[in-house]
């Protein structure tokens, strides 16, 4: 220390000689050096800043610690280190630091190069010779952290910090007097501590305020229950808001409950936001149905449709075929030799009886089209030649009589391979394939050939209508399954593709449209195979022979039952008619029956009626309803439950020759 303090003596003599000048710098360098190296062991940090606030020099080990270079330090603001909380604090210190005032401590919180903050204690000295504040810096960041962990907790601030309204009450009876309330209450109420304090929490009540909700609360206060709910309250300004409150007991060191502290917050926005979705959720709830209804309208339309160009071709095959029945009738009736010449009178006859069953099958057409409200979900195995074959026969009226009325040809060719049944009903899958082949023949108004192929493919049935008529541009091909695009203008619906496409995917098929503008149209339908180990039963492994019967035929219509008594006796049965089922039912009493068929409408009594009397008496009595309502209600499932067997009108007599064998052949009831 001696050393130096010769050092600094000499260090301020006058001396210039260069003898001195030399040693005199040297003694300069050593107590720099020795400076710094205290200054080093004391571990504490220092630099120089200028009047303007810039720091002159730094030493390494700070700028080392704030992750600094040194360059990139000096020559600039001492502020620009300081953290943005803390510059005006170290703005006025600097201030007062110039001016003289004595030296005081400033903690400040300085920013490293990674923008991390620590917190230094600084010591300053100023020489107002030179404009120069000299700097001493402790790292105080340690301690800083260590204070702030064993800070102990202030709840008062913690609770003015909650977002939430926070209210402690005196609990009396089920009423509470609010002794306290946070920060968040008086912002969102509006209310300060002096205009709530002694009041009761009702207060906070108004006109809107649920008192069903209020009574709860007074309950659970009474009983010392914690109770959360929704409720609406009051601001001061009486506007409302929607709010969750919760009422939590304070139990004492005594196990007494004399407070309670309840916490809400406003819910307005959650309850808006979801009851805007609700409404939503309805209004697309409504939408929905809304489509399924259109949906429903335009499958209707488009059956009714359907329907309506069938039966147009249906009456047309009606007139046919009646032409012959009345023509030979009449032949038969109005020339009387010709009865008498036996060959030609059962030529006639025979020639009637093919056109009056063939005017039958064209009447069980429509009955294709025929489909119940519930009957969407119906499915059955269907072979894919036979769902062809009658599509063809439904549509014929279109391809070949009317195009022939017009003067062209329509031909069909088919190329049908054996696959595998289908499940899937049947009425629709014809309505999709009548509708392919109705588009095919509106696209050959000059005729021409529409191909029908079918194949396996996979696990797939494949099957492909073509035409060879106007084909349609990328824009129609596009659009053309759409409801109501139609190019035909008034003449289309534009329904039928949408209804196949619909058709389809209930079957869960796929539906492929090619289309060359003026070559023609190439519709692929796939749809799933049904893999069945299912035996099919012939209808014809019932009809054994059977023994002379004894029949009671029941009908109001009574060339019914002459023609029907008059073909069992030919097969060797007795057969009684009874046109009054009153008089049918009286006589099953009294005289010994092996069969019964009867009609369901009749005046007096209906054929359901007359069956569940027989059934009663006879539980055992077959009984077989032959009536004109048949397919329509084997479609619907509507079969009387006393009824074996139920047969349309009119009925071959081979097909009544079946039943009956199969009727009696069939296993008894067990009683
Ligand atoms: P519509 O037959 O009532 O017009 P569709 O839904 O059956 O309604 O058909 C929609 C449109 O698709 C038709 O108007 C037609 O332009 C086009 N289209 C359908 N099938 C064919 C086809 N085989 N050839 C040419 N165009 C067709
Ligand atoms: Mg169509």
């Amino acid at each position: 220390m001696k050393n130096q303090n010769t050092a600094s003596s000499e260090n301020c003599s006058t001396d210039h000689s260069p003898a001195r000048s030399s040693r005199s710098k040297s003694n300069i360098q050593i107590l720099q050096t020795e400076q710094n190296a205290f200054l080093q062991l004391s571990g504490a940090f220092f630099c120089s800043i200028d009047f303007e606030g810039n720091i002159l020099s730094i030493s390494q080990n700070w700028c080392e610690r704030l992750g600094h270079k040194k360059e990139d330090i000096e020559k600039h603001s001492f502020l620009k280190q300081v953290h943005s909380d803390d510059r005006d604090r170290w703005q006025k210190e600097f201030q007062k630091r110039l001016t003289g005032n004595p030296t005081k401590n400033c903690i400040l919180r300085l920013l490293c190069h990674d923008q991390s903050v620590l917190w230094f204690n600084l010591k300053s000295l100023t020489d107002p010779k030179s404009h120069l504040l000299y700097i001493l810096a402790t790292d105080i960041t340690q301690e800083k952290q260590a204070q702030s962990l064993s800070t102990k907790p202030d709840p008062q601030l913690a609770l003015d910090h909650l977002r939430e309204g926070v209210f402690i009450s005196s609990a009396q009876g089920n009423l509470l007097h609010i002794l306290y309330i946070n920060s968040g209450f008086d912002r969102l109420t509006g209310y300060s501590f002096n205009e709530v304090k002694g009041q009761p929490y009702t207060l906070l009540a108004g006109d809107k305020t649920d008192s069903e909700t209020l009574d709860r609360i007074a309950s659970a206060i009474q009983k010392k229950e914690h109770f959360s709910t929704e409720v609406c309250l009051y601001r001061k300004d009486h506007s409302s808001f929607w709010s969750h409150i919760s009422f939590t007991p304070v139990w004492n060191a005594q196990g007494q409950v004399s407070q309670f502290i309840s916490v809400f917050e406003d819910i307005s926005e959650r309850k808006l936001t979801i009851e805007a979705l609700r409404e939503n959720n309805q209004s697309l709830n409504e939408a929905l149905e809304a489509l399924k209804e259109i949906k429903k309208d335009v499958i209707q339309r488009e059956r009714l449709h359907a329907l309506g160009q069938m039966a147009s071709g249906i009456a047309h095959d009606f007139n046919n075929l009646l032409a012959p029945i009345l023509g030979f009738s009449e032949l038969l009736i109005g020339t009387p030799q010709c009865l008498s010449n036996s060959d030609k009178a059962l030529n006639y006859l025979n020639k009637i009886k093919d056109s009056a069953q063939n005017a039958a099958a064209v009447v069980g057409r429509l009955r294709e089209f025929y489909r119940a409200e519930n009957e969407d979900e119906k499915t059955t195995l269907l072979e894919l030649p036979q769902l062809i074959e009658d599509t063809l026969r439904l549509t014929e009226y279109h391809w070949h009589n009317q195009a022939e009325a017009r003067g062209v040809t329509i031909r069909i060719s088919k190329d049908i391979q054996p696959s595998p049944p289908i499940l899937g009903n049947g009425a629709d899958l014809k309505q999709a394939l009548s509708n392919i082949i109705l588009n095919g023949v509106d696209a050959m108004p000059d005729g021409g050939e529409i191909t029908i192929r079918s194949f396996l493919n996979g696990s797939w049935n494949c099957i492909e209508i073509s035409d060879s008529g106007v084909g349609m541009i990328e824009k129609t091909q596009e659009l053309c399954m759409e409801p109501f695009f139609t190019t035909k203008g008034t003449a289309g619906t534009g329904l039928g593709l949408s209804v196949v496409f619909g058709i389809i995917q209930r079957h869960k098929g796929r539906i492929e449209i090619n289309s060359t503008p003026g070559k023609g149209t190439k519709i692929t339908i796939n749809l799933p195979s049904h893999q069945t180990n299912e035996e099919k039963i012939s209808p014809s492994s019932f009809a054994s022979e059977i023994d002379s019967l004894r029949v009671m035929i029941v009908d109001d219509e009574v060339l019914l039952l002459e023609v029907v008594s008059e073909y069992l006796m030919s097969q060797g049965h007795q057969a009684k008619q009874f046109a009054d089922p009153h008089k049918a039912l009286e006589d099953i009493y009294k005289n010994p029956y092996d069969l019964v068929i009867t009609d369901r409408a009749m005046p007096g009594m209906t054929g359901d009626h007359l069956a569940k009397s027989i059934k009663e008496y006879l539980p055992e009595m077959p009984i077989i309803m032959l009536t004109g309502f048949g397919d329509i209600m084997k479609q619907t499932g509507d079969i009387p439950r006393n009824v074996d067997y139920l047969l349309s009108k009119p009925a071959s007599f081979q097909l009544l020759k079946d039943t009956i064998s199969k009727v009696m052949n069939q296993p008894k009831a067990v009683p």
